[in-house]
């Protein structure tokens, strides 16, 4: 059987979920179903990211022990992802000794491999990213992501990791054998790497929430290293997942881009291990044409949109709205309208009328494949044309046909009639087939109203907003 293994980030846990966790999660699920539905065998991981300075903040700011204060977030994420029916096959916490354990085996093989050194780092700091700050990533002297008080100057004696004695490889890596898309992203990481590399410090003096270094229990590794061994340790304490690393696809943000399509794929070649083969950063949603931020507090939350839309209505409306290359500028008001113009008054008025005219009808069941080309939009996270390809072909078209056919103003037996509605039928039946990945709820509703025979259908499948 042919294996899939798709990764979401772990989330880290200072934060609640919002859109942006939101879209790479759906996203990944609609992976995941889909290649379910191909008969693969599937593995798809998301989780958090536990440790870190800013994690020990909020757990003190809140008067809470820090391990306390992660088991009361994680839920967060964790019942998010169930409200949305995302059907990941595990959720990975950082604080989870299983994990802890194969970051200390993994940054062990680094250390004997003789890519770390110890010496004194100096610079501005970004506690908000939990990351060094170099001079291209300042704008008016601060960290853009976070407000410029968790910019700090930071010295102490770090452990480092030999990064530079990778930047080779990784070019040539990604010139040969690319594991960066979009393409954007692939040409910026690639002029980064060759405009030139500094070594990374992967350990902390005085952050003591975190895993020990196994050569020196008096640092802790830094949060980075440890969350994106996740994806690896996962494979080898989960006893039915060995066999799936290397990853097929990390799905990412663009704002960690470079610690996952650099950072990441040295520290494999250092220890040794098969890199993954894809990974896939898409960019982020703009809320009414203005940035998401905290300050605004513009953000969108998964319950909003599943409490608005019911939980495939708000899978559907990321999904078409996905930033994939470009931001994508969405707002409830717009959500709504096209909740209403795709959802209530396409696809759900069309189930409602070949029910209510065909009741009774029989409907045979057509043999098909998911078309090559969908399977492949989907893979490369261009949701809106694989689900706009769909509509045209399947809803709009039926649409279309009953209503130059106008089969209400013919009689119950007439030829005509009947042929419409069950090609209407057909073509719903397909239509949910090919959205089963993005909507399955509603794709099972609607096989129900139309297995074998058409029955009558109670209720809409969209109430109208
Ligand atoms: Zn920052």
């Amino acid at each position: 059987m042919k294996k899939f293994y798709v990764t979401t980030p772990i989330y880290y846990i200072n934060d609640i979920p919002h859109i942006g966790h939101t879209c790479t999660t759906v996203a990944a699920d609609i992976l995941a179903r889909l290649h379910r539905q191909l008969n693969e065998e599937v593995f798809f991981l998301t989780g958090t990211d536990e440790h870190g300075q800013k994690v020990a903040e909020c757990a003190e700011k809140e008067g809470i022990d820090t391990k306390n204060y992660c088991d009361k977030i994680a839920p967060t994420f964790i019942n998010a992802w169930k409200s949305l029916e995302i059907s990941n096959d595990f959720f990975i916490r950082t604080t989870d000794p299983r994990h802890e354990k194969v970051v200390g085996e993994l940054l062990q093989k680094i250390y004997d491999k003789g890519d770390v050194y110890k010496a004194k780092y100096e610079g501005l700091y970004c506690v908000g990213c939990e990351k060094f700050l170099t001079e291209s990533d300042l704008e008016d002297g601060h960290c853009p992501l976070h407000p410029p008080e968790k910019t700090v100057q930071k010295s102490e004696e770090n452990w480092f990791f030999k990064l530079s004695k990778y930047a080779e490889q990784l070019i040539d890596l990604i010139e040969n054998d690319n594991y960066i898309f979009p393409e954007g992203k692939r040409k910026e990481v690639l002029a980064k790497l060759k405009a030139g590399l500094n070594d990374i410090s992967l350990s902390r003096e005085n952050v003591s929430w975190g895993i020990p270094l196994p050569w020196d229990k008096k640092q802790t590794v830094y949060v980075w290293f440890d969350a994106l061994i996740n994806y690896y340790s996962a494979t080898q304490f989960l006893e039915n997942k060995e066999g799936f690393w290397p990853a097929d696809l990390h799905l990412l943000g663009k704002e960690i881009l470079w610690f996952h399509t650099v950072i990441w794929q040295a520290m494999l070649l250092s220890a040794e291990i098969e890199l993954p083969k894809k990974t896939y950063t898409h960019s982020f949603y703009m809320i009414d044409g203005q940035k998401m931020s905290k300050s605004l507090g513009n953000a969108i939350s998964p319950q909003q949109l599943v409490d608005l839309f019911g939980v495939d209505g708000a899978r559907y409306l990321i999904a078409r709205s996905f930033p994939s290359e470009n931001d994508s500028d969405v707002g409830i008001e717009r959500f709504k309208e096209k909740y209403n113009a795709d959802l209530a008054n396409n696809l759900g008025n069309l189930l409602s009328r070949v029910c209510k005219l065909g009741e009774g009808l029989i409907v045979e069941e057509v043999k098909f494949e998911i078309d090559k080309k969908y399977i492949e939009q989907i893979d490369n996270l261009k949701f809106d044309e694989a689900i706009g390809w769909v509509f045209e072909n399947y809803v709009d078209k039926s649409n279309n046909r009953l209503n130059e056919v106008t089969p209400w103003k013919l009689e119950a037996d007439d030829a005509k009639r009947i042929e419409v509605l069950t090609e209407c039928a057909q073509n719903l039946r397909r239509a949910a087939a090919y959205l089963q990945a993005v909507m399955p709820g509603t794709s099972e509703k609607i096989l129900k109203q139309l297995d074998g025979k058409i029955r009558s259908l109670a209720g809409g499948l969209f109430p109208r907003i």
